[in-house]
């Protein structure tokens, strides 16, 4: 398979190219040449099919034969350790559990089978590769532990300083070996900027083997289409339409679920759901796409301003904003409405959603009404409650546990290195320290 770049569609590499470059040269993303669609076979064996199985299937329809399909397997395997439940929640409300990974949020998909793809195209290298990751919160700690000992890699993680869950930041500042945690006095727009900026820059490229562990690396891509399959299979015998929300900041996630019905899976429609940093809503609703400053809220993993992903969505629809809008209804919400979904559901349904999960279990909830079509519904719940035990327990009138992994990580001592938003003293950290 090829990948080309969403600025030049002739600008074509193949997947090791496209992953350990992360961005184009050109400063696009990179987008698999087509993405074909699975056979009537696959789907007919699809409610039957084990996780593992499934994934592969997925996967090596958008890598092809670029690497063995052995090692794919293996990769598929190891990015999958975990269970990943559809709960009931109430009729015709499913929430698909991402959370049950190392790091307690979906992105351990992401995170787990790109650390892997990497790995092995650093085998083939004698340069090291560093990996830049700027993080609101959930992408740092899952890189990081992601990417933690594997040979030939090296992470910097930058995250705003005070911005992230005291339990999101021990989880990539306590690691060490090889991975370092950059706490810059900015916000995460600063923060992702200064890796874009890394990129383009002539002195660092020629030091380092960069590349972005973010959402703009197309190896975080491909594995967050493996789960809509395997929710979708749990539930098609319900005999409805199946709906998918998705709580969303860069919409990378909702991307996922975009490939994945390209593949072929009939996925009814999307919903994307925001905090008030609600630049797609917006777009949605005016066909402006205006990125502005992000909003502090308590959906922190959500609180971006320019989100990456946007233009890789434009593109699975040939930048056609009516077709666009069709397949996709965008919401968003404030923090007491937020606050409010999660006390109902914890009192009536006896759930516990996350600050994000509440968000996706609103859009949802929003788009049923508004629509008379009986629909199954599901909403990803993307981060384990205890990820934001401060929001949740304030919001729940209780005390939820803190899983074994989390409090493993709670003991641990950080250690960070202060920086500012300036990205000349950015490039100069990087060219001193390593
Ligand atoms: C990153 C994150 C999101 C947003 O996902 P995108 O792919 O950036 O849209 C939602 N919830 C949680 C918990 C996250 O960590």
């Amino acid at each position: 398979m090829k990948f080309y770049s969403t600025n030049n569609p002739s600008l074509k590499v193949d997947l090791r190219q496209a992953v350990t470059q992360g961005l184009a040269p050109d400063n696009g993303l990179y987008m698999p040449e087509q993405i074909p669609v699975l056979s009537k076979t696959f789907f007919e064996a699809l409610p039957t099919m084990s996780f593992e199985d499934m994934a592969f299937a997925v996967a090596h329809n958008i890598i092809g034969d670029d690497i063995p399909a052995e090692e794919l397997k293996r990769i598929v395997k190891h990015t999958l350790q975990f269970d990943t439940p559809v709960v009931k929640v109430e009729d015709d409300v499913y929430a698909l559990e991402l959370f049950h990974g190392p790091t307690l949020a979906f992105k351990d998909f992401g995170a787990r089978f790109m650390s892997q793809l990497l790995g092995y195209f650093a085998k083939q290298q004698d340069q090291e590769i560093v990996i830049l990751a700027a993080t609101s919160g959930d992408t740092g700690s899952a890189v990081a532990n992601g990417f933690l000992g594997v040979p030939g890699t090296r992470v910097v993680v930058l995250y705003p300083s005070g911005k992230v869950s005291e339990i999101q930041e021990k989880q990539f500042t306590t690691l060490e070996k090889n991975i370092t945690a950059l706490e810059v006095d900015g916000t995460f727009d600063d923060c992702q900027r200064l890796v874009k900026e890394a990129f383009l820059d002539q002195d660092l490229k020629k030091k380092f083997f960069l590349t972005s562990a973010n959402s703009i690396n197309i190896a975080r891509l491909i594995p967050q289409s493996f789960y809509y399959f395997y929710s979708y299979a749990r539930l098609q015998h319900l005999g409805k339409p199946v709906v998918y929300c998705i709580p969303s900041g860069n919409f990378g996630n909702i991307t996922g679920g975009l490939f994945a019905q390209r593949m072929g899976l009939p996925i009814h429609h999307f919903v994307a759901a925001t905090n008030s940093n609600d630049v797609v809503p917006v777009y949605l609703k005016t066909k402006q796409f205006q990125p502005r400053p992000s909003q502090q809220t308590i959906s922190n993993a959500m609180d971006v301003g320019n989100p990456s992903n946007f233009v890789r969505m434009l593109e699975l629809f040939g930048k056609d904003f009516d077709a666009l809008a069709k397949d996709i209804t965008g919401y968003s919400f404030t923090d007491d409405e937020t606050r409010t979904a999660m006390r109902d559901v914890f009192s009536q349904k006896h759930y516990v959603m996350d600050p994000h999960g509440a968000i996706g279990y609103l859009g949802l909830k929003k788009y049923q009404k508004e629509i008379s079509n009986n629909v199954t519904g599901v909403f990803l719940e993307t981060a384990h409650p205890a990820k934001f035990k401060e929001v949740v327990d304030e919001t729940l009138a209780t005390s939820i546990d803190i899983p074994e992994p989390l409090q493993k990580f709670m003991a641990g001592k950080k250690t960070t290195i202060p920086a500012t938003t300036d990205f000349g003293a950015f490039k100069k950290f990087l060219l001193e320290k390593f």
